[in-house]
Formats: C-alpha cells, sequence, structure tokens
C-alpha cells in the first residue's frame, strides 16, 4: 500500500511535469503571478499553477535555454529533496493511520474483555452465594473471596462438594479473559509508544519540507532575477550591434597571447583529472591566486561580463550566473578566424568598466579582468573556454550569442561534447589547452 502510494506521487508528479503549458494567462501577468509565487509556503492551492508558471518562464526563455538549464538544475535539485521529503511523510502518515487503526481495535477489545470478565465475576459471585445458600456457611465463601490466584481458588473450591463442571469452565474462561486483557493493555502501551515515535518523526520530517520550500523560493526569487538580468544584457547587445556598433571591429591578431599572467593548469580536454576523468568538463582550468591579472588574449571585442557574484562563491555548486560565477565573453580574431573566448569565475571587480550593451575593444594582452573564486568553483581559479566562430563577423557572433547566450548554442554539459571540433565544423568547442599549447600542470609565467 505504501509502495504504491508514493508511486502515485512520483507519478503525478511525472504527469505535472509534462502537461502542456497554457501561457494565455501568463503572458501580461508575470508580475502578478511572481508575487503569487513567491509566497512561502506556498498554499497547496497554487502549487499546481506556480509549477506551470515555471514552465511558462522557462519555455519563455528557451533562446537562452543552455545558460538557464544550468538554473533548472539547481532547483530540479531542491524539488527533488522535497519530493523525497513528502514521499517520507506520505509513508508516515500510512503507518500513523495503521498504528491509530490497531489502538482503536485493541481499546475496543479491551473494552470487550472486561465487560466480559464483569459478567463472569458476578456470574461465578452468583453461584457462590448459591452454593453457600446450600451449604449455609459463610466460612467458605470469606475464605473463596479471599483467594489471590484461581490456582488457590479452585484448591479452596474443590474443596466444597457442589463445584460443577459449570462453574470449572466459567472460572477457565473468566481467567483466560483476565490474561487476554492483560496482554492487549500491554500491547496497546506498545503501540501508543510506536505512534508517538511516529509521530515524532512526521514533525522532523515536516519542517524539514518548511525549510527546504523556503529555500526553494529563495533560490528560485535569486535565480528568476538572474535570469531576468541576463535576458535584458541579451537584448542590450543586440540593440548595440543593430545601433552599429560593431561595424570598425579590430584587426585580427597573428597569434594567441596568453590569457593569464601566471598560474598552474590544473584541468585539460574534456574532463576533470581529479574525478577520475568521469565528469565532463568544458574548459580548461588555471589555478592562480585571487587578483592575479586575466588579459585579452588576442585583439577582439568583449560583448558581455557579469560581476554580480561575490568573489568568494559558496563552493561547488554554487549557482550564481548559472556556476560561472563573473564571467566575461570576448570576440576575439586570431589568423583571420573569430572565436569566443570565456572567462568563468572571475572576481567581483571589473577591471574595464564594462556596461551592458557597451563594446569595448580590447588588444591582445590588455587587462580585462582578475581571477577570483566565483560561481561553482573549489578554489582560485580561471575556467577557460574557446568557441571557434570560423568567418562569422563581429556582428554575427554577437548575435549568436545574444540569441543563445552562454553556450553560443553549443550546449553544455554532456551534451557539449557533441559540438568538438574534433567532431563538426564550426561553430564549434575546441580543446582550450590545444589552442594555447598548454599541458596539465605545467606552470605559466
Ligand atoms: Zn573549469
Amino acid at each position: 500500500m505504501r509502495k504504491s502510494i508514493s508511486f502515485l506521487v512520483v507519478a503525478s508528479l511525472l504527469i505535472l511535469s509534462i502537461l502542456p503549458v497554457y501561457a494565455t494567462d501568463f503572458e501580461g501577468n508575470e508580475n502578478y503571478y511572481i508575487e503569487k509565487c513567491k509566497v512561502n509556503p506556498l498554499p497547496k492551492a497554487d502549487v499546481d499553477v506556480c509549477s506551470e508558471f515555471n514552465q511558462y518562464l522557462k519555455n519563455k526563455t528557451d533562446g537562452i535555454s543552455d545558460r538557464l538549464k544550468e538554473i533548472e538544475d539547481t532547483l530540479a535539485t531542491i524539488e527533488d529533496d522535497i519530493v523525497k521529503i513528502q514521499d517520507t511523510i506520505t509513508s508516515l502518515n500510512n503507518q500513523i493511520n495503521e498504528q491509530n487503526n490497531q489502538i482503536s481495535y485493541l481499546e475496543e477489545r479491551i473494552v470487550i474483555l472486561e465487560a466480559s470478565i464483569e459478567e463472569k465475576d458476578q456470574l461465578i459471585r452468583e453461584r457462590m452465594y448459591a452454593t453457600q445458600g446450600l451449604n449455609n456457611s459463610n466460612v467458605y465463601l470469606t475464605t473463596l473471596m479471599g483467594a489471590t490466584t484461581f490456582k488457590e481458588f479452585f484448591s479452596i473450591l474443590s474443596a466444597i462438594s457442589e463445584i460443577t463442571n459449570f462453574d470449572y469452565e466459567l472460572m477457565e474462561s473468566l481467567e483466560a479473559d483476565k490474561v487476554d486483557v492483560e496482554e492487549s493493555k500491554q500491547l496497546l502501551e506498545t503501540q501508543k509508544q510506536e505512534l508517538e515515535d511516529l509521530l515524532e518523526l512526521k514533525e522532523e520530517a515536516e519542517a524539514l519540507l518548511l525549510k527546504q520550500r523556503a529555500e526553494y523560493h529563495e533560490e528560485w526569487e535569486r535565480q528568476y532575477e538572474q535570469s531576468e538580468q541576463f535576458k535584458s544584457d541579451m537584448e542590450d547587445i543586440q540593440d548595440a550591434i543593430d545601433a552599429g556598433s560593431l561595424n570598425y571591429p579590430p584587426s585580427s591578431s597573428g597569434s594567441w597571447g596568453q590569457p593569464v599572467a601566471s598560474g598552474t593548469v590544473t584541468a585539460v580536454g574534456w574532463n576533470y583529472p581529479d574525478l577520475g576523468g568521469g565528469k565532463v568538463h568544458t574548459g580548461m582550468d588555471i589555478g592562480a591566486p585571487v587578483g592575479t591579472p586575466l588579459y585579452a588574449p588576442a585583439n577582439g571585442v568583449v560583448i558581455y561580463m557579469y560581476t554580480g557574484c561575490p568573489t568568494l562563491g559558496n563552493g561547488y555548486g554554487d549557482s550564481c550566473a548559472g556556476g560561472m560565477g563573473n564571467n566575461i565573453v570576448m570576440i576575439v580574431q586570431v589568423d583571420g578566424t573569430t572565436y569566443a573566448v570565456k572567462y568563468y569565475h572571475m572576481q567581483k571587480t571589473n577591471a574595464i568598466g564594462w556596461s551592458s550593451g557597451n563594446f569595448i575593444t580590447v588588444s591582445k594582452g590588455d587587462l580585462v579582468g582578475y581571477v577570483g573564486h566565483s560561481g561553482s568553483s573549489t578554489g582560485a581559479h580561471v575556467h577557460i573556454e574557446v568557441i571557434n566562430l570560423g568567418s562569422m563577423s563581429y556582428s554575427e557572433a554577437a548575435s549568436l550569442y545574444a540569441q543563445k547566450g552562454g553556450s553560443f548554442g553549443l550546449s553544455t554539459g554532456t551534451g557539449a561534447l557533441s559540438y568538438r571540433c574534433s567532431i563538426i565544423s564550426w561553430p564549434c568547442r575546441e580543446t582550450a589547452s590545444d589552442i594555447f599549447g598548454y599541458s596539465l600542470r605545467q606552470l605559466l609565467h
């Protein structure tokens, strides 16, 4: 029973998540639903509509879905926890119901048994009085009623010749009832203790659920603000392109320059070396102290920069800016080929005074930021990604970024592996360590 109930919960959640979204009601009423859905704890009646609203927001922002996928993953993790706790509470509720049923049954049984004992006791007394009447003696009755156990009772009684089969059976049955009621009472005590334990467990689970829901809403609000900011930044980029800001791009560099002043290469290729090569890693990592200068690796344009995350994040799993933390996106040209170069986990400082939609031209070696420890990062380092954009113009490249956000439409995580330049032609993901000619553990000066 318990299993089938939690299965139903999971099944209905799955169905909810694939239900079509009726966006008409949400369009233009976003602020109303944001206010409605950020209430904590969320009233039960609003759970469905808010889940649909989340889906609506998700669909609305599909153009920059790769960037937002990170956000969804974060929220999905918390949601999973919430579902697990809800399952636990459902199961506890079932156990509590079962326990309550058993307690009611035992209580009823005790009442019936006690009534039966009372009745038999009365009957025996009457029989004794009758016997006494026959014997016309008070001694026997007094002795009999003073007996503490039935054995004693019988041994005294057997002295009385008038004992009948009926009396004997009646008293045996009375003794059995008394044993039964005693056992039932003990069982009742045990059941009540178990019920108390279950109620305590349930209380703990409910407190945890409230806490998780609060965290979910806090995170949701934070992510919503960040994604709104991101979308508006992307619009600014497109507006600036349309206004002709990239009509006079810088000339191409002949070769790549060094991206960071100093440090140690800690991850190359497509996996983290320290995690047994199991986890996909879409860039190259260079460990260096917070504040180490970062340079433009070639002539180009800074098209995007985010500096809203704390310099020191909450470690691995920090979801600020989708885990990228403070980051910069440059379009550069090397030997006539266009590339996007991204640096993640930077310090909060904005070294070049960038603002949304305001492209800044940089030359190879220009200071563009500082190494930090923001976003999902286990230590101060810069994460570098290089995307080959072939013969795209600056405007085309920036436009692709504004439309797709984050990944230039080349996916993230495991999905990114199918967009490697070793497999497909541009736009594709370069192996950053190969581009810069760096190897694992190499020291940079
Ligand atoms: Zn990295």
